[in-house]
């Protein structure tokens, strides 16, 4: 019987190699985190620094594009919710177009390049042309709302695990076990929720969830305008309507803001 498969190679780039890392007629996937430029890793801002195109999603923060190299040819791909602006495969002609004329290449996202980033897609585009590539990780939007809220992801005794979903994807809005979700003490990160915020609702209390389980929204996570909105399942749609938001906001099913964290909000509010 053969053993068990072990591999040295790897689609990151080689770990502890010292100074970066990108590669001419190479393509970097790389995460930008959620916006707060102190919150890239060491690894992207050289790759920022060193990078020849940089072909970065909408997302991606003012703040950081401003730490590319003065050589960095900056192309905005970026995608609107409900349908891309630049279609996918232009995004990866792109992409293998210029590391096929030798340019190190960065193909930057939001957050973590793996979560909801349709990263495949454009991993797949660099095999069937023959170009190599690495994945470089970020902090995702919900680790950084998270953090913003007090609160963890997990809790001994309150969940054990979490859930990352989407409230929509290509063909709308996204199907998920509901009835799974709708158990007390589930906790779920819910990415692009604002627009189903509605439909999750429904399907959640017609599976079951109390309509008094916390839900809080957390927009522009780790940026200087971050809002937090703490709700309940109940009247997410109205209270939802009622904040505005207009900036990328994370949805947590489940949670609530610490209360000293909430405290200390109402406090700077006073204050300011
Ligand atoms: N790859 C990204 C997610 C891309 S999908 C990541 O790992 O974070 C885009 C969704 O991510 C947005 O609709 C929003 O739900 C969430 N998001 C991204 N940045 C965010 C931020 N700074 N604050 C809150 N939510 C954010």
């Amino acid at each position: 019987m053969p053993g068990p498969r072990t591999y040295t190679a790897h689609a990151t780039a080689p770990i502890g190699s010292g100074m970066c890392c990108l590669v001419k007629g190479q393509v970097a996937f790389a995460g930008s985190g959620p916006g707060d430029p102190d919150l890239l890793t060491l690894k992207v801002a050289r790759a920022l620094q060193e990078a020849d195109v940089i072909l970065f999603d909408r997302l991606v923060s003012a703040e950081i594009l401003e730490l590319a190299g003065p050589q960095a040819l900056l192309e905005d791909v970026g995608k609107e919710g409900f349908g891309p602006s630049m279609s996918q495969p232009e995004i990866c002609a792109r992409m293998v177009a210029h590391a096929r004329s030798g340019k190190k290449v960065l193909r930057l996202k939001s957050g973590d390049p793996t979560i909801f980033g349709r990263l495949d897609e454009e991993l797949t585009a660099c095999e069937e042309a023959g170009v190599a590539y690495q994945i470089m990780p970020g902090i995702t939007a919900a680790s950084a709302a998270v953090a913003g809220i007090g609160q963890s992801l997990t809790q001994r005794g309150r969940n054990s695990s979490v859930r990352f979903l989407t409230g929509h994807d290509m063909k709308g809005f996204a199907d998920q076990d509901w009835a799974a979700l709708a158990r007390p003490g589930e906790v779920a990160a819910i990415y692009m929720g604002k627009k189903s915020a509605r439909f999750v609702q429904g399907r959640l209390i017609m599976h079951g969830a109390s309509r008094a389980t916390p839900v809080t929204l957390v927009e522009n996570a780790s940026r200087s305008n971050q809002r937090v909105l703490e709700t309940t399942l109940d009247r997410l749609p109205t209270d939802l309507a009622e904040a505005r938001f207009d900036g990328p906001a994370l949805t947590f099913l489940g949670l609530a803001p610490r209360q000293t964290v909430a405290a200390l909000s109402d406090l700077n509010m006073e204050l300011a």
